[in-house]
């Protein structure tokens, strides 16, 4: 008989391994495909301080960890592979996933967002080579050395305040005067010694794709036009994400920048399909939300599942 699967859910950070620990208990075995970016966001951040239940804070990967467990323990299956396409048009669906089909009745997505890059051709060539979107992944590399940190949010401040572990200067870029980032993280960033600003500027070339590595920055003041070398030896992303929704296009309602429509939370215009997360959150964005709608998807589905069957 073919295997069809009670729920698949699409993505392993927090908002796809809560949505597994529910579906779990509620006994319906979920497989949890995990792609590129293992365990989402969380696994590449450092101390999470806003999450409730931990005085003291605790790591990203720890926290993602014990959810991974957690839902294992409750009968959820992992699988590492990439979704390439889906049809949500027949019930049960079926996605594609590295060239094997895979038939759920119900699907919760929750593939989050991925790192957004500045696009220019010099900074793609030295990805790897001193162009990095994971401070926590690469800080080290850069041990002693003045490095640069693009963006105004949050993700730029937690990134620049991490990498002064290593860095003996960092210099944030952003390319308006007004900083997205919360004011706690702002003013923690704008009081370390080891920290600069420079608000109104934008990257026109990273340097030096012959050599292999980041030796400097093209930068251009955006008020003034002067145009300079800034010398550096890394450049780290903090500019923001790009939902990872691209298997769902034509078949989703999905607003401009690619984020998945949802009504009533979770809800998405298929019945049985449902999201959460980053990938469907573009205001909050929070370990603690992305939870939040994890389990909010897990209980459509058990309601679902009860109404149409297993
Ligand atoms: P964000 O808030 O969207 O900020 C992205 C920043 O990058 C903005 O300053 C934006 O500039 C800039 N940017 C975007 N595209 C750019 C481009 N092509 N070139 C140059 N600059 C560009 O994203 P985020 O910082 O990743 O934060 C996302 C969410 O996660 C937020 O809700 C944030 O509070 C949360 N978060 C929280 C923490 C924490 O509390 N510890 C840490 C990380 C993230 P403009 O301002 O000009 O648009």
């Amino acid at each position: 008989m073919e295997d069809i699967r009670n729920t698949v859910i699409i993505g392993s950070g927090c908002a796809g391994l809560t949505a597994a620990i529910y579906c779990g208990r509620a006994n319906l075995n979920p497989l949890v495909l995990q792609g590129h970016e293992p365990g989402g966001q969380l696994s590449l951040t450092t101390l999470v301080e806003n999450f409730p239940g931990f005085p003291d804070g605790i790591q990203g990967p720890e926290l993602i960890d014990n959810m991974r467990k957690q839902a294992e323990k409750f009968g959820a299956e992992y699988m590492t592979g990439f979704v390439t396409a889906a049809n949500l048009g027949d019930h049960p669906f079926t996605l594609a996933v590295d060239g094997k089909d895979i038939r759920t009745r119900t699907l919760i997505i929750a593939s989050g967002a991925s790192a957004r890059w500045l696009g220019l051709p010099s900074e793609q060539a030295l990805i790897g080579h001193g162009v990095s979107s994971c401070a926590t992944c690469d800080g080290f590399f850069f041990s002693g050395k003045e490095i640069t940190v693009i963006g105004g949010g949050d993700s730029a401040m937690e990134e620049a305040l991490f990498l002064t572990r290593f860095a003996t200067r960092v210099t944030i870029i952003h390319r308006r005067e007004i900083f997205r980032a919360s004011k706690i993280m702002y003013d923690r960033a704008k009081a370390h010694p080891k920290i600069h600003f420079l608000p109104n500027t934008i990257v026109d070339e990273v340097h030096d794709v012959e050599k292999k590595e980041v030796t400097a920055l093209t930068l251009r003041n955006v008020k003034t036009g002067e145009t300079y070398v800034f010398p550096t030896s890394a450049m780290f992303l903090g500019i923001g994400h790009i939902p990872n929704t691209k298997a769902f296009a034509g078949q989703l309602d999905l607003d401009d920048d690619g984020y998945i429509l949802t009504r009533d939370y979770v809800f998405t215009g298929v019945p049985g399909v449902f999201a959460c997360g980053d990938v469907q959150d573009r205001r909050y964005r929070q370990a603690i939300s992305a939870a939040g709608t994890g389990c909010m998807a897990a209980l459509e589905v058990e309601k679902f599942l009860e109404e149409h069957g297993r």
